[in-house]
């Protein structure tokens, strides 16, 4: 597994991806400035599974998806499974 890259492009947005310390979550996405911000302490597959989630995060917002919360979850849970698949080892 690597590292969690500095930023993501989701349609025309270069969106950075922050680490620091989160003690109540694991990340979050910010509509507002377009960032999102995992936990530095969260272990690296689980901040692989939050970036997905914030991922989703961000394009149902620019979307305007208004997806069910649990929604975002479980496709971020998919996704991450289904890349990390397909690393070559
Ligand atoms: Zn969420």
């Amino acid at each position: 597994m690597t590292q969690l890259p500095p930023f993501v492009r989701i349609g025309g947005h270069r969106i950075p991806v922050l680490r620091k310390r989160l003690p109540k979550h694991f990340g979050y996405f910010e509509p507002n400035s377009l960032v999102i911000t995992i936990d530095d302490q969260a272990p690296e597959s689980l901040a692989w599974e939050t970036l997905y989630h914030e991922v989703i995060e961000a394009i149902n917002f620019l979307g305007e998806y208004n997806l069910p919360h649990q929604t975002i979850q479980q496709l971020g849970v998919w996704m991450h499974q289904a890349i990390e698949s397909m690393e070559l080892k």
